[in-house]
């Protein structure tokens, strides 16, 4: 089953949200099988965000990332990847759609609120930076054994 990394960024948990977020995530019917408030490193920072190194805010995007904790995530289920992207919005609130997280809560692109992977190849190498494998728990969500 698809699975992908999703992070409340450090003006998330600052604010307070990550309670909501993960209840959308909850609620959607995705099953959260990994989940840590971390400080993130500058190390770990230049590395999950590699791509954008050569970029003029990336400077401004690593000193932001490990500014504050931040709650990293793994969730599991059907589309999961594409659809936590539909649920988080564009990555500029001003042109996210209202309903979903960016659209919701954030006001600019340097601080937007929520991460999360927006391919295959990058859930699987953001899962691993940030989750080690036996932080992935394995169970079965359908509650039959506790219904009589
Ligand atoms: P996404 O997070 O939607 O995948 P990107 O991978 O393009 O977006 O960019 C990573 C993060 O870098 C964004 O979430 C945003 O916080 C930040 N960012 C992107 N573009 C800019 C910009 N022009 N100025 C400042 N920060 C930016
Ligand atoms: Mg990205």
């Amino acid at each position: 089953m698809e699975q992908t990394f999703i992070m409340v960024k450090p003006d998330g948990v600052q604010r307070n949200l990550v309670g909501d977020i993960l209840q959308r995530f909850e609620k959607k019917g995705f099953k959260l099988v990994a989940a840590k408030l971390m400080q993130i490193s500058p190390e770990l920072a230049e590395e999950h965000y590699g791509e954008h190194k050569d970029k003029p805010f990336f400077g401004e995007l690593t000193g932001f990332i490990t500014s504050g904790p931040v709650f990293a995530m793994v969730w599991e289920g059907e589309n999961v990847i594409a659809t936590a992207r539909k649920m988080m919005g564009a990555t500029n609130p001003a042109e996210s759609d209202i309903g979903t997280v960016r659209g919701d809560f954030g006001l600019t692109v340097g601080k937007n609120v929520i991460h999360g992977s927006d391919s295959p190849e990058s859930a699987e190498r953001e899962i691993g930076l940030f989750f080690n494998k036996e932080d992935l728990v394995t169970y079965n969500k359908d509650h039959d054994q506790w219904i009589y």
